[in-house]
């Protein structure tokens, strides 16, 4: 008879995708005493070259992972959160991120370069002794016996190990198995990045804030990164693109199309831009279910979400840490572990997915009236009463083990 899920001593458990939540994972299974072996498709590891926003829970994330000093030391600490009209030039709103909002959530909001961030985790799971790491290691498939999970290579190699964690992105084949809902849902909304060196940037425009302005159908994200060397841009039009695109390189004039209608200041950002770079945004609906025995999705392989509330990383990075809490809860019982952690991380995934969405609509990209709505609300509210409405985002990580095991 079968044991339950109960860990092996001898096999490792297996993370299909080394990107910021297979890492995470991986270190955090180890800092409980697991044998880990990643399995990343590309090779060698890496990340794209843009900017990420890290709310106050990626902080909380980090130090339960151990990298919390390091991450600190990168990061780089803006004033406020500002939000842009992006026709009249005017500010609509601004969340301060001061130490009002620090001591509230017990750690900052701050940006990061994507290569920074994942280096970090790179550096510490390199350096750990129970992690393996592999490249040029696609998963394709598994199977399981209820001792072991085997997990199939597109190289041919068959690998062996205790659970397998599907961390393998938006597109992955792990999610195919365990949840089989088809290809993500294309949002039709058209993102272009671009990452200039700081003298690029309009000098009026060279602020201390994660800025978004807001436009109809269209919004422009910007903020300093890299000891303030380079400026991260993130331009988004709704276009009703039909097909998904990722990293499709573009020109300066292609990116503007979408942009005619916008105040000139506004403007001047995006032909400030260059070696532009396209992505076609997908998203999923939310679903109960990530696990299939002795395997499980986390990160956008479990709930991908459009990057609005600027929480896809953060939470995968919360999933890495509920995991590995509720193996050590469990004593390494896998199945219940597995189980538990899916039921602890469903509720705030999917609320932070249909949240992403909602903003994009309501916040984003509304135009007359629904724009002037939008302002009248958010101009009503106080620094405080903003606080409050994110506590619930950035006050913790969702339950912990012992409120989801009971
Ligand atoms: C424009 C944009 C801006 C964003 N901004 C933010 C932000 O400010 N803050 C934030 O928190 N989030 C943000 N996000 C979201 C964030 O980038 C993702 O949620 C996060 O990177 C997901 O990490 P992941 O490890 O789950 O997946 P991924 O980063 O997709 O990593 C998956 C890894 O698995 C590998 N892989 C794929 N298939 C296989 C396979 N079959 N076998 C083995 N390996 C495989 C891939 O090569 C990759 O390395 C943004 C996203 C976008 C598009």
């Amino acid at each position: 008879m079968r044991d339950a899920g109960r860990v092996s001593t001898t096999l490792p458990i297996l993370v299909a995708g080394g990107g910021i939540g297979g890492l995470a994972t991986a270190l955090g299974l180890a800092g409980k005493g697991f044998g880990v072996r990643v399995l990343e498709k590309a090779a060698p590891l890496g990340e794209v070259g843009a900017g990420i926003q890290l709310g106050p829970n990626a902080f909380h994330a980090f130090d339960r992972l151990g990298v919390g000093d390091t991450a600190r030391a990168m990061a780089i600490y803006v004033d406020r959160l500002r939000l842009m009209d992006a026709l009249t030039a005017g500010e609509i709103c601004h969340i301060d991120l001061g130490e009002a909002f620090r001591a509230r959530f017990g750690n900052p909001y701050a940006v990061i370069h994507r290569g920074d961030l994942h280096g970090i985790f790179l550096k510490a799971c390199r350096a750990h002794p129970r992690i393996a790491l592999g490249t040029s290691a696609e998963v394709l498939r598994y199977e399981q016996d209820g001792a072991s999970v085997t997990a199939f290579l597109a190289g041919g190699e068959a690998v062996r190990g205790a659970a397998l964690i599907g961390a393998d992105g938006l597109w992955s084949n792990v999610r195919r198995q365990v949840v089989g809902d088809g290809a993500p849902r294309v949002s039709g909304h058209t993102t272009y990045r671009s990452v200039i060196p700081t003298e690029r940037m309009p000098e009026d425009l060279r602020w201390n804030a994660a800025t978004l302005w807001a436009g109809p159908k269209c919004h422009i994200v910007h903020y300093p990164l890299q000891g303030w060397k380079t400026f991260n841009l993130v331009v988004t039009c709704h276009d009703d693109a039909p097909e998904p695109v990722a990293g499709k390189p573009v020109g300066a004039e292609e990116v503007l199309a979408g942009f005619r209608h916008v105040h000139p200041l506004a403007q001047s950002i995006i032909r400030h831009g260059r070696d532009w770079k396209l992505w076609v945004l997908c998203d999923r609906e939310p679903v109960g279910t990530w696990v299939d025995g002795c395997v499980a999705l986390l990160g956008d392989a479990a709930h991908p979400m459009l990057q609005y509330m600027a929480q896809g990383a953060c939470m995968a990075m919360e999933d890495a840490v509920c995991l590995a809490q509720m193996m050590e809860a469990h004593a390494g019982r896998i199945e219940p572990a597995l189980a538990a952690y899916n039921a602890a991380r469903l509720l705030r995934t999917a609320r932070v997915q249909l949240q992403s969405r909602a903003i994009g609509e309501h916040v984003y990209h509304p135009a007359g009236a629904h724009a002037a709505l939008r302002d009248a609300i958010m101009r009503a509210k106080s620094q405080e009463e903003w606080r409050d409405s994110l506590a619930w985002l950035y006050g913790g990580s969702g339950p912990e083990p012992g409120a989801a095991t009971g």
